[in-house]
């Protein structure tokens, strides 16, 4: 293989040089592969779209996370869907305060591969003791689940295959049902330039099951097409009213080292371009 395609749009996308193949198969759920490319360092691609590449991992995994978790401010239980990578693992350990992380991943050949071929993602975070890992399809382990959460996570691939569940309105209700009452939902939703049906759908879905609903941002050089978007929901609107003093002290006592995350960028994150605020008043 000389080159990887993208094959998340028909009529676009971006390529990759391989310039070394560490994986290729396909698993009971998707196709896999994982190969080293000289910009963006080793990258992972499931069903042909693009999920994560060691270059600018940091900047999804920090958003997905620390925003929500500073927002709130003591998160003690996290449920993570997806996230096979280990990335948002990584991130949601560092926070000292939290005491334990359920995460529930459809795959497990893409952990164990993963932990094999992306091991900075993880970076040992499997091994925390607060952390148990379920391999069941999300869907299924919040529609059983008698367990409530402070903070949910829905770290999964684009709705297209086995994530397809995971944007349904069904699975948000059970999310919430696994939800304490101020706890907060964040799920990843598409480059809005490209995927701009995927904010509205999301929009639509939480209505009904979270007071408070809004989407922030950030920009992800390998999620082509403009800035990739993140759902939020809870039934506390102050979570995400916080203001950059209260964010910056939490900030300074989690003691985390970012890259990207900041207090400014947390605040700023929410400012959402007018086609997205007009498109998502539903
Ligand atoms: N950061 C990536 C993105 O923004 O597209 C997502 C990364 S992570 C690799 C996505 C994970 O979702 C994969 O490990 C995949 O196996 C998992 N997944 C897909 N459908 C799932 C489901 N129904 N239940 C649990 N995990 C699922």
């Amino acid at each position: 293989m000389k080159h990887y395609a993208e094959t998340l749009y028909d009529s676009y996308g971006q390529e990759f040089r391989v310039d070394r193949l560490y994986f290729e198969n396909k698993t009971d759920h998707q196709h896999l592969v994982i190969f080293e490319n000289a910009l963006f360092g080793r990258v992972m691609a499931l069903d042909g779209v693009i999920q994560t590449t060691e270059a600018d991992e940091f900047i999804y995994h920090e958003m997905l996370t620390h925003v929500p978790l500073l927002a709130h401010g003591n998160v003690k239980s996290v449920l993570i869907i997806g996230g096979g990578d280990g990335g948002i693992l990584r991130e949601v350990c560092k926070h000292t305060g939290v005491e334990e992380i359920t995460q529930v991943e459809i795959d497990d050949q893409v952990v164990e591969m993963c932990k094999e071929y992306l091991p900075n993602h993880s970076a040992g975070a499997y091994d925390d003791p607060r952390v148990e890992i379920v391999i069941d399809d999300g869907a299924n382990y919040v529609k059983n689940c008698d367990r409530q959460f402070d903070l949910i996570i829905s770290d999964s691939t684009d709705p297209i295959g086995p994530a397809e569940v995971l944007f349904t309105e069904d699975f948000y209700g059970n999310c919430k049902s696994c939800l304490k009452p101020e706890g907060i939902m964040v799920t990843q939703n598409g480059v809005a330039y490209m995927q701009l049906d995927e904010v509205v759908n999301t929009a639509l879905r939480f209505k009904p099951h979270f007071a408070d609903r809004s989407f922030y941002s950030a920009a992800v050089p390998t999620y082509i097409g403009g800035i990739m978007t993140f759902a939020w929901g809870s039934d506390n609107p102050a979570a995400r009213q916080q203001t950059l003093e209260t964010i910056e002290e939490r900030y300074q006592s989690a003691e985390i080292k970012t890259r990207y995350y900041n207090p400014a960028i947390h605040l700023a994150s929410f400012a959402l371009p007018q086609y997205i605020v007009e498109a998502t008043q539903v």
